[in-house]
């Protein structure tokens, strides 16, 4: 069954049309790349999805999971199991990560009817993923990314999806900052928590590098606000060979 069916998207940012009828099917099983120029549209694709205010959807549909995804709330989709990764994550002085991660699953598991963890089964869970991306525990209950280095920003996001679970992870720009120790280390953080059966993975990035370790299914260019080619994982390593321009050409 097909986990994410987006069909014809369009939408607009701040009245200019930057999703121009944008199609693509994720099945669970599948990991998928988007790869494509700057200023093609990715994170707004990603923002989108994930319901960003300012993000407005002008056209074509998107099923989640067989529920219209338009018709949820964000913290909804969240529940449902959609997880976004960003660039940029976010800095939250005063609450600590454990705090922050641990009221994230609670609220999850509450609105899919589900008991919260008790402290200490959650500790458990927190420091099985911590250990599964090399993050020391003593930075999880730091106030959540505040001094946190490029590379411990993105290892803390994938602790966040190891302990959320999500069905579907979108990650943009997951790569960007890491070095290639810290690329390994998130690359097979990513497999061990969701290259499964039941689950999909949209990964956003520039370059193939990444793709060295969480090798994808399918490869997707974006550009123009809309998919223009697709293929294997051979795709990524012509695009970094070649260039967009004579890819595409
Ligand atoms: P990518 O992630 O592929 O590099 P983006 O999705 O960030 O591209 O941007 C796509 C286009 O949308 C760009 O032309 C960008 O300038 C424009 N855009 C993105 N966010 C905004 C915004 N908040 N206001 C105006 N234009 C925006
Ligand atoms: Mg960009
Ligand atoms: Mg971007």
């Amino acid at each position: 069954m097909s986990l994410l069916r987006i069909e014809n998207l369009t939408n607009t940012v701040a009245d200019k049309p930057i999703l121009k009828g944008l199609s693509l099917t994720l099945n669970a099983g599948e990991i998928h790349a988007i790869m494509g120029p700057n200023g093609a549209g990715k994170s707004t694709l990603a923002y989108t999805l994930g319901g960003r205010p300012g993000y407005e959807v002008t056209g074509g549909s998107v099923e989640f999971d067989g529920q219209d995804l338009f018709d949820m709330e964000p913290h909804e989709r969240a529940a449902a199991g959609l997880f976004l990764g960003f660039q940029y994550p976010v800095e939250i002085p005063g609450v600590s990560n454990l705090q922050f991660l641990r009221e994230s699953l609670n609220s999850q598991r509450k609105a899919r009817g589900l008991d919260p963890l008790s402290g200490g089964e959650f500790i458990k869970l927190a420091k099985e993923k911590a250990g599964l991306l090399g993050l020391d525990m003593e930075m999880l209950k730091r106030p959540v990314n505040v001094g946190f280095s490029g590379g411990e920003k993105k290892r803390n996001e994938m602790v966040q999806m190891g302990i959320l679970d999500p069905k579907l992870a979108i990650l943009d720009e997951t790569d960007s900052g890491l070095d290639i120790d810290a690329l390994r280390v998130v690359g097979e953080g990513i497999n061990a928590i969701m290259r499964k059966p039941d689950k999909a993975v949209l990964l956003i990035t520039h370059y193939q590098r990444l793709l060295d370790y969480v090798k994808p299914d399918f490869v997707h260019v974006l550009a123009g606000g809309r998919i223009v080619k697709s293929g294997g994982a051979d795709l990524a390593l012509e695009l970094e060979r070649e260039g967009y321009a004579e890819v595409l050409a």
